[in-house]
């Protein structure tokens, strides 16, 4: 048996590639290094040509360390460009392949540092984080050397003002040169990660050129999707997150769905449920094509959206629908799938198990329509086993 193992957090969270986030920075006047994405070879040589040499070819994947991992290059001329373009994309970094470049004027660098912002639950205040050891990791930094970083406790109500944020680089021991820049450079990040409702704002490396330059080189943005309502343009963000066409699907319809390797489609209502019947799937020998909590609103729109993402996975042989009715009623949920079976040509069995509020009415209101293909068992193990055997060409 296969564990199934998913982490679902309770606050759900973006995490945005370094050019969106170097994108975002610019919003809120955050210096970054000009530049542009390149989803090819000729892309890159394009994007390179018109800005003009030294460039910096950078993998975009939502990890870090990437240039220990050959994902970051310098390339001096057109042919290095390509020779370095042709090695980072495609390139494996910790289990994510790199489908995308970004290219940006190189820089020259004095001096490195590290700047975030998160926040701190525990003191129910914002945290930032600065040190003038910057470029490697921060974990790093807080093991080997804890007192290379200058911890900065935020009202939330106060805010960061530029004299705070003076004081804040002086104790960091930020170059003398580099000092103002930072500081103005830090009030604008606090900015952004309060009104860009960020959950973390990271900067690693921080640089100051040898010309007394400072600007990002790096962009580690989460933003808080609690805040998503706020923020239209975080759409643009979330079309570029997967590859993975159900997901994409099921993202236009405003399902949380994450597609699986299975055979067995599954629709719940709730996070814990879905997991649950994950486990149950597992358990009695079958395999899970994607996990789908539907959330409370059950009703014929979500479940016809429902349907209609699962059955577009080819993959798929039986759809198990297990729904506990809480405030979700279970007639409403019954109703629902007759109205999407009438919308939607579903090529599969349908195994239901419904519970809860009102599941006797929702039972009657099946029964005229039940048949070999849509059926209805009374609980979860008996509901899963039946759709595992469907798999299993019984
Ligand atoms: P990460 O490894 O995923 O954190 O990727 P970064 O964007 O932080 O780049 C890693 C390292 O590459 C940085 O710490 C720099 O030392 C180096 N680097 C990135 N961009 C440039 C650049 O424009 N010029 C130079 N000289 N080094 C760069
Ligand atoms: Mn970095």
């Amino acid at each position: 048996m296969t564990p199934v193992i998913l982490v679902v957090t309770e606050k759900s969270v973006v995490d945005l590639f370094e050019y969106q986030g170097k994108q975002y920075f610019e919003r809120y006047d955050i210096p970054t290094p000009v530049g542009d994405v390149a989803d090819s070879v000729e892309q890159a040589l394009a994007v390179a040509e018109g800005i003009g040499y030294p460039v910096v070819l950078k993998a975009q994947v939502k990890v870090g360390g990437r240039g220990k991992a050959g994902g970051v290059k310098v390339a001096t001329n057109a042919a290095e460009v390509l020779e370095h373009a042709n090695a980072i994309l495609g390139l494996d970094i910790k289990g994510h392949v790199v489908e995308r470049l970004w290219v940006e004027e190189a820089s020259s660098i004095a001096r490195e540092y590290y700047a975030s912002f998160t926040l701190d639950r525990a003191n129910k205040t914002h945290l930032g984080m600065l040190s003038a050891q910057g470029g490697v990791e921060i974990e790093v930094v807080a093991e080997e050397n804890p007192d290379a970083i200058a911890f900065l406790s935020i009202d939330p109500v106060r805010g960061l003002d530029l004299a705070t944020a003076r004081r804040w680089v002086h104790e960091a021991e930020l170059d003398e040169p580099a000092r103002e820049q930072a500081a103005e450079l830090l009030v604008r990040l606090y900015r952004c990660y309060v009104e860009g409702d960020c959950d973390l704002a990271e900067i690693n490396p921080l640089i100051m050129t040898p010309d007394f330059v400072v600007k990002a080189l790096d962009a580690k943005v989460t933003l808080d999707e609690n805040a998503s309502f706020r923020h239209p343009e975080w759409n643009a963000f979330r079309a570029t997150d997967t590859t993975d066409p159900r997901e994409i699907m099921a993202r236009e319809k405003g399902l949380n769905y994450i597609g699986l390797d299975g055979t067995v489609g599954i629709i719940a209502n709730g996070a814990g449920l879905a997991m649950s019947t994950l486990d149950v799937v597992n358990q009695v020998g079958g395999t899970a094509a994607n996990f789908l909590d539907i959330g409370g609103g059950a009703n014929a729109d979500v479940m016809a959206a429902a349907l209609e993402v699962i059955n577009a996975d080819p993959k798929v042989r039986v759809i198990f629908v297990n729904i506990f009715g809480g405030i979700t009623r279970v007639d409403d949920v019954a109703n629902g799938v007759l109205e999407a079976l009438r919308r939607v040509h579903i090529a599969s069995p349908i195994v239901l198990r419904l519970d809860g509020t009102n599941a006797l009415l929702g039972r009657e209101i099946l029964e005229p329509y039940l048949s070999d293909t849509l059926i209805t068992e009374p609980t979860m193990v008996e509901a899963a086993r039946r759709a595992v055997a469907f798999t299993q060409g019984a």
